[in-house]
Formats: structure tokens, sequence, C-alpha cells
């Protein structure tokens, strides 16, 4: 599976909200994949992933907030030590977003700028997956 780095972040924040009901049928299908199997591969990469395939913000093969996302991938890969094309278990990558970045102020840093980070920032702690801990 191809992420981006913030994406980690995000896929552990979700709690069923999206940009419309493809984006979240193919959210909902990735965290199920995920929840079932945390031994996926998962590589890290710059630009398009598996979550941006079905959303309404891709502009031909860009995202049309591409520097915000850039900028968000810069964010997580710099907190978490990461480098693109790297590839690690899904488990032991969002072990690690989880407790370098949203369990610290590192947080508010990497995703103050988002859209989505008041919801983000409410959701449950200990909601990860898409399920309690
Ligand atoms: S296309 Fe952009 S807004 Fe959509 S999932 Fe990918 S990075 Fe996020
Ligand atoms: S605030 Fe935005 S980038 Fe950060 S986890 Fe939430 S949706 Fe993802």
């Amino acid at each position: 599976m191809k992420l981006r780095p913030h994406h980690l972040l995000c896929v552990q924040k979700y709690t069923g909200s999206g940009y419309d009901d493809a984006f979240t049928a193919g959210m909902d299908a990735l965290v199920r994949r995920l929840t079932a199997c945390p031994d996926t591969a998962v590589t890290l990469v710059e630009g398009r992933d598996d979550l941006c395939a079905a959303c309404p913000h891709m502009a031909g093969s860009r995202c049309d907030s591409e520097e915000k996302v850039n900028r968000l991938d810069r964010g997580v890969l710099e907190a978490c030590s990461f480098s693109a094309g790297e590839t690690r278990s899904w488990s032991t990558l969002a072990r690690t977003a989880r407790e370098q970045v949203l369990e610290k102020e590192t947080f508010i840093k990497v995703c103050g700028c988002c859209e989505w980070f008041g919801l983000c920032r409410d959701t449950r702690k200990g909601w990860i997956y898409g399920k309690e801990d």
C-alpha cells in the first residue's frame, strides 16, 4: 500500500467524515484493511497515494492543495524521522506517528493549518483505526 506521510495521522483520526461518499467509502475500506492486517507493508510516497485515488481533490495526477499537503507530509517525515520511499508495516509507522505527533504538541504544529484539525483534535483519545482501543 502507498500512503502520503500525513495520511498516517488522518487514518488514525478517521471517524467517518470525508469529502464525499466515494472518498469515505475508500477510507472505510482502507481502515478496515489496516485494522484486519496491521502488518500490511506501507510505502511512504510523495504525491498521489491509495487514499487520493478516490478523492475529489485530485486534479489530474496532483492534489489541488499540493502545497498544503506537502507541508503536512514534511512535518510528519521530520517529526518521525521517516524518509519518503521508506517501507515498513502499518503498525510500526502508525505507532511512531502516534507517539511523535498525535500524542504531543507536535500535533498542532503539523496539523494546525488543516481544515479538519478541530475535528481531529477532539477525536477521543484511544480512537484508533476507527475503533476504540
Ligand atoms: S488528493 Fe489531496 S486532499 Fe485528497 S486525499 Fe490526497 S492529499 Fe488529501
Ligand atoms: S488535522 Fe488534517 S492532516 Fe491532521 S490528521 Fe486531521 S485530517 Fe489529517
